[in-house]
């Protein structure tokens, strides 16, 4: 668990994203320092009673606290404007360690429809059988949201922009529902990362990362965070990450630190290259529909505009001839990574309908509008007339 660095707190996103929670060695390294330790030692019995007692601060072990793992996290707490950030193992252990440390047995969820797919299965199959209950509900009616509110709900759950369709959730008004009723509003902000939205300031109690999409950025390790108040997540969600132990490891928070030092600067790129991707895209005979909430034509548009400061690099599109035509512009690519990940400085290309969707049922993809002409591009940071031209092989076959 670690409190936000207060040093360059009036400082601008890109300088902190650089140089929060860096704390010097006696070395002197200019980078930050990589502690592969699992251990730390004491200067005498009564110092190590002392750690082990909580009346001195300090490190015991790396299941509990480890310096590089704090420097992570103060530089992402500081980002997302809250208190303390806690790093994890991947962003399913963020979001298990959410739930595990904040509900018990007989507590209710309300959670988007449109979220992905693991955590979805999280709920279903494993929060379930622990006597947590979902209700899941489509991201952008607020009335429904409200409506599957019960006494016992205890949390509001959700990803804006949503995967794969950039359906945007209107955070303020979803943490004035949740605050009515007594509730924690989580967002997940794996496609926005603070660079593009704060959901904190928004009213949200808890953001969730996957760092192993934009903040990472360089496809290289899985980790995740969790982002809240000294409560929340400094007690309760640390509690119970220290105890069941999936922990960020060392070598993986000195990736995301260096991956949050240009976050900035390719959330930019990213959402510059996917907007000029996606007007194209919607130019093109052989596309049907775009979903891209940078576009004039997505339905939330001007709530997109209001709630991030750009659009990101996730875009979906129909194209004609449904599955076979999706495939086909697929498999004409040459360099493309054909692949679910997303948030990577190397473009990637998916058919959610047969890879991330496809374990939902026929009748959840439809009420989720997962078609079968569906695919979904993360824009990478190579040149965008290349990803074009890549597409374009593609197209022509349709
Ligand atoms: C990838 C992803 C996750 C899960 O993160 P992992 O690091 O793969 O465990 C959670 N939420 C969203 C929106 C994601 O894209």
């Amino acid at each position: 668990m670690t409190q936000s660095d207060d040093r360059l707190k009036d400082k601008q996103f890109a300088t902190r994203a650089v140089r929060a929670g860096q704390a010097r060695t006696h070395e002197g390294e200019h980078s930050e320092a990589m502690f592969l330790t699992s251990s730390y030692v004491f200067d005498s019995a009564e110092h190590a009673a002392a750690r082990f007692a909580g009346d001195e601060e300090g490190n015991i072990y790396s299941r509990f606290t480890n310096p590089t793992v704090r420097n992570f996290e103060q530089r992402l707490a500081t980002l997302e404007g809250g208190e303390v950030a806690v790093g994890t193992s991947s962003g399913m252990s963020a979001i298990l360690s959410t739930f595990m440390g904040l509900l018990a047995a007989g507590d209710h969820v309300v959670s988007s429809r449109s979220i992905f797919g693991t955590t979805r299965v999280l709920f279903d199959k494993y929060l379930a059988k622990f006597g947590i209950e979902t209700d899941f509900v489509a991201l952008t009616d607020l009335a429904a949201w409200e409506a599957a509110i019960q006494p016992n709900t205890k949390a509001l759950f959700l990803e804006t922009p949503s995967n794969p369709l950039n359906e945007i959730a209107d955070i303020k008004k979803l943490s004035a529902i949740a605050k009515a009723h007594d509730c924690i509003l989580i967002v997940d902000n794996c496609f926005c990362t603070p660079a593009l939205q704060r959901p904190l300031a928004l009213g949200a109690d808890i953001v969730i990362h996957s760092a192993t999409k934009y903040i990472d950025g360089q496809g290289r390790g899985v980790g995740g965070a969790v982002v809240g108040d000294a409560d929340l997540v400094g007690e309760q969600v640390y509690g119970f990450l220290r105890t069941a132990g999936p922990t960020m490891s060392p070598f993986n928070a000195w990736l995301f630190l260096k991956g949050l030092e240009t976050l900035d600067i390719r959330m930019k790129a990213h959402s510059a290259a996917a907007l000029e991707l996606a007007i194209w895209l919607e130019q093109q005979p052989q596309v049907e529909k775009v979903f891209y909430a940078g576009l004039p034509s997505h339905p939330q548009h001007a709530l997109a505009k209001q709630q991030q400061s750009d659009f990101g690099g996730i875009i979906a599109f129909e194209v004609k001839g449904g599955q076979a035509g999706a495939w086909k512009v697929i498999d004409a690519t040459t360099w493309l990574s054909i692949t679910a990940n997303l948030g990577d400085t190397k473009t990637t290309i998916t058919h959610p309908e047969t890879t991330t969707h496809g374990r939902l049922t026929q009748e959840e993809r439809d009420l989720a509008g997962i078609r079968d002409g569906l695919l979904r591009i993360s824009v990478g940071l190579e040149d965008v007339a290349d990803i074009k031209a890549e597409l374009q092989c593609g197209f022509v076959l349709l």
